[in-house]
């Protein structure tokens, strides 16, 4: 059966690209590749059907009060460039300061996910977590800082083995306030 609706990506549409690789797609460590890879790359993308807004549900639980910076650093980070469909892997660090909207620590692993899981460049996939928190906590300021490898670079010797690449946004106080800027950055670092 071919499958030249360029919206689904089939079982004949892997073999096909593992013919054009020189390999043997029926060969049998081959033979159940095209399924796996299918629920991979599903996967992998899963971000695009999950919504920040709600993800960011906010709710009360006596934190309404507290007004300092909440910094979660080490949050994983596991993407996909665009250009070259090569994983870029790392982590995020995120501060926010509240104005009574706070989200459980576990929604902003969530949310980094949910932007991470879609085809991305690291630049724009700062922005959007930065972004998606000023529109849904209203913070008086947010912080995002993302370290991550990218195999496309490395592996092809544009980058030495190991070497970071580091994105920030800062949005709100946070942009302009140096003093808040440099505690941010000691504890997300
Ligand atoms: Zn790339």
């Amino acid at each position: 059966m071919s499958t030249d609706d360029d919206s689904t990506f089939g079982v004949n549409d892997w073999r096909r690209l593992l013919r054009s690789l020189g390999e043997d797609p029926m060969r049998q460590g081959l033979e159940e590749t095209p399924d796996r890879a299918s629920r991979a790359w599903t996967h992998w993308t899963r971000g695009y059907s999950e919504d920040p807004s709600a993800i960011l549900k906010t709710f009360s639980d006596g934190g309404e009060n507290y007004n300092q910076l909440i910094v979660v650093k080490k949050i994983p980070v596991y993407s996909h460039c665009e250009h070259h469909l090569a994983p870029f892997f790392g982590h995020a660090a995120i501060g926010y300061l509240p104005t009574g909207r706070i989200v459980g620590l576990s929604k902003l692993t969530r949310l980094v996910n949910c932007f991470a899981a879609r085809l991305q460049v690291q630049e724009r996939l700062t922005q959007q977590i930065a972004q998606s928190l000023l529109e849904h906590l209203e913070p008086r300021a947010v912080g995002v800082v993302i370290r991550c490898r990218h195999m496309c670079m490395e592996s092809r010797g544009i980058a030495v083995a190991g070497e970071e690449t580091v994105t920030s946004s800062m949005l709100g106080e946070l942009e302009t306030n140096q003093a808040q800027r440099a505690e941010f950055f000691s504890l997300a670092t």
